[in-house]
């Protein structure tokens, strides 16, 4: 099958969390599993071209809003598949410092030019490599524009009308709205679709894509029940009832070369499930690094994260005041975010200088010392679609505190990690309690539930053959709607 890929993100390119995880990694599964694949991304100015090697590759010229916008498309191959990056003035302009724009609305600006230009793309592809999709999957509100100019565009179009289209939701918490009045700018139709139209949501990118996409997945079983209730589907949860025939949950995998403890370049002291006892100094190398306090016997807890109210900070920090105040352990944090999340971290590492080490930054190797290093790694998630850290946790021996929502609820499992349900801080520090107690009391225990978390398949072979089966059920689906 041909499988053209649209999305924001794409490891090792340009990555904000998650979903650039899931691109980076899944097209390469699916071309080792024979398929032809071929990804497409926005030209983010932070991208490094020199480092992976991206050449222009051709320009065209788009019709769009007053006039005509030249499309550079650049090219290179990663993982043996094809990715070409997408700009046009003043979209992901060189200069740009940022990948998601503050104001959602400038966003829905530039990701409907970006859907636009993907699509006279991929009819370039078709007329001059004689390449054309059979399925096109798209990923999170920036694409859910993709699956409608598809069906209201260009439905007659020879090269892409036979496409289908899978559309991913990786979170329902961001839905691009305000899109109408871009649509109307760009001089393409209006969304009147009657479902849209009932639930007041024809302004509404995410709502559009679920509507307009042959098949809807999203990135665990969990999830996929959750998005469909009221708390869980952000005012979408009516649309989706609408869809549920064609809504399946499928697990994200990580790329277990990429996350590797025995071979990682990142990891100072190396080591598998049956070299653990190398994995301390890992702990010593990091606590120098950071300014804690060198002691391989205090138990150090990680947390990697976006700081957004879906991670839990309003349960984070009152716990670990209240964990730090009484008990022996050590934490380090590694997120950036809201500034009110950001400034409670650091309040937080001033009240425990000795205790705590807060870094504000986005620094994906020192991410992988953290997983290396942490002997629990917390993710005490208000919602949690799938969730990538706490899988990246449990392959590099760091056991996962969660809570049971989500992917996590799908991904951790009580013989390995600590699971609670509800809300608030005293659950977290309750489980942080067990969890100590097992570190402190139970060392052959906690080293079995290492060995475990170890083994765990982790790769994304399973979960792409199921995307398979998705992709050929939106074929029949499509073929029977054409
Ligand atoms: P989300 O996509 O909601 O942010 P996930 O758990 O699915 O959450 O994925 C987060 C990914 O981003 C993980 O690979 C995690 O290691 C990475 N990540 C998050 N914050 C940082 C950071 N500050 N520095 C490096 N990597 C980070």
């Amino acid at each position: 099958m041909n499988i053209l890929f649209v999305a924001a993100e794409c490891a090792p390119f340009v990555k904000v969390g998650g979903l650039g995880d899931v691109v980076g990694a899944l097209p390469g599964v699916l071309a080792r599993l024979g398929h032809s694949v071929r990804v497409v991304v926005p030209h983010h100015g932070l991208i490094d071209d020199g480092r992976f090697g991206i050449e222009p590759h051709h320009t065209f010229d788009l019709r769009w809003n007053e006039g005509i916008t030249r499309v550079e498309v650049a090219h290179t191959v990663h993982d043996g598949v094809p990715h070409y990056f997408i700009r046009g003035w003043p979209y992901f302009a060189r200069i740009d410092r940022f990948v998601y724009h503050q104001d959602e609305g400038i966003d829905v600006g530039r990701f409907l030019f970006f859907a636009a230009a993907t699509l006279e793309f991929a009819r370039y592809l078709a007329g001059s490599e004689g390449w054309s999709a059979d399925i096109i999957h798209a990923h999170d509100w920036h694409t859910a524009m993709v699956p409608y100019l598809l069906s209201r565009v260009y439905a007659d179009d020879p090269a892409l009308g036979r496409a289908a289209t899978v559309f991913s939701i990786h979170n329902m918490r961001y839905q691009g709205w305000g899109v109408g009045w871009h649509l109307a700018r760009a001089g393409l139709p209006p969304v009147d679709n009657p479902l849209l139209l009932a639930a007041k949501r024809t302004d509404n990118a995410l709502a559009i894509g679920i509507v307009h996409s042959t098949v809807l997945s999203t990135v665990s079983p969990r999830y996929a029940q959750e998005i469909t209730s009221e708390a869980g589907g952000f005012g979408l949860d009516g649309l989706l009832h609408a869809r549920l025939s064609n809504l399946v949950g499928i697990l994200n995998g990580i790329d277990t070369r990429r996350w590797n403890p025995a071979t990682s370049p990142h990891v100072p002291y190396r080591y598998d499930a049956s070299t653990l006892d190398r994995r301390v100094k890992n702990k010593l190398a990091l606590q120098a690094e950071v300014g804690l306090p060198q002691r391989a016997d205090v138990p150090l807890a990680g947390v990697v994260t976006r700081l957004v109210e879906q991670k839990g900070p309003a349960i984070l920090f009152p716990a670990m005041h209240h964990m730090l105040h009484y008990a022996e352990m050590q934490f380090v944090l590694l997120g950036t975010g809201e500034y009110q999340y950001e400034n409670e971290a650091w309040w937080l590492g001033q009240a425990f200088r000795h205790k705590a080490a807060i870094l504000l930054a986005f620094d994906e190797p020192l991410s992988e010392r953290i997983y290396a290093a942490s002997d629990m790694f917390l993710m005490p998630s208000l919602f949690e679609p799938c969730g990538i850290g706490q899988m990246i946790a449990m392959r590099y021996g760091s056991l996962p505190v969660v809570r049971e929502v989500g992917g996590l609820a799908d991904t951790v499992s009580p013989d390995v990690g600590f699971l609670f349900a509800d809300y608030s801080p005293g659950a977290l520090q309750w489980t942080l309690g067990r969890a100590l107690d097992v570190y402190y009391n139970d060392a052959a225990g906690w080293r079995e539930r290492q060995v475990r978390a170890m083994a765990r398949d982790l790769s994304w072979e399973a979960s792409a053959r199921r995307y398979v089966e998705l992709y050929e059920r939106a074929r029949d689906v499509h073929r029977q709607y054409a």
